[in-house]
């Protein structure tokens, strides 16, 4: 069956293969056994080449291994993308592998009800958040969560279009505040040096993926 060989628990792979994924698109078949191996990558993959699944998989897996957890101390994983619409996607991709392990995450953008946010927030339910720039600073001003403790699992999803949003500060600002021995996945469609800039300043010996 397709992912057969990615050394993860039996259960991800048959989701996947319920999802009706055949087999790895070519970022998955990539990236996948390096992030999996916790190492720092760059992949420069556009929406559409299935870049999403290449670090929901292991931050799934890297919530699991932390388990048991103790309460109320932030997130473990942060994914940044550059708009509520991304964020509502990789929300949605998430929710399919994430129920079955009741991983918690929290969606920091626009248009969701902001009273269950703090409700879960004050619960400790918060291992995962997936977040616009803008939103996610809000929220740490508000000191609604602390990235400092526990953040070991860093996205940052199309860069390249957060650049063009103006959101360089912000995104420098946050990742300044999550402990340096941390997992860091970065993705663009282009390479610019805006880009190279932020990677060289914020992930460590990466492997980088072109497709
Ligand atoms: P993404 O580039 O991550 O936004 O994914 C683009 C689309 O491809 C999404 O609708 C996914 O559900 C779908 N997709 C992701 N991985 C695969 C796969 N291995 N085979 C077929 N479709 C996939």
């Amino acid at each position: 069956t397709a992912f057969n060989h990615l050394l993860v628990d039996q259960w991800i792979k048959d989701q996947i293969n319920k999802v009706g994924y055949e087999k790895p698109t070519p970022i998955q078949s990539q990236a996948l056994p390096c992030t999996l191996q916790g190492r720092d990558v760059i992949g420069i993959a556009k929406t559409g080449s299935g870049k999403t699944l290449s670090y929901l998989i292991p931050m799934l897996v890297h919530i699991l291994d932390q388990r048991p957890l103790e309460k109320n101390e932030g997130p473990i994983g942060l994914v940044m993308a550059p708009t509520r619409e991304l964020c509502q996607q990789i929300y949605n991709e998430y929710k399919k592998y994430a129920k079955r392990y009741n991983v918690n995450v929290l969606p920091i953008f626009g248009g969701v009800n902001q009273h269950q946010i703090w409700k879960d927030i004050k619960a400790g339910r918060n291992e995962i958040i997936i977040a616009t720039p803008g939103r996610l600073i809000d929220m740490i001003r508000k000191k609604a969560f602390n990235l400092a403790s526990r953040c070991t699992f860093l996205v940052i999803d199309e860069a390249d279009q957060m650049f063009n949003m103006g959101f360089e500060y912000q995104i420098r600002s946050v990742v300044g505040q999550i402990r340096p021995d941390r997992q860091t996945l970065l993705f663009s469609a282009t390479f610019k040096q805006q880009t190279q800039n932020l990677c060289s300043d914020i992930l460590i010996d990466p492997i980088k993926i072109i497709i």
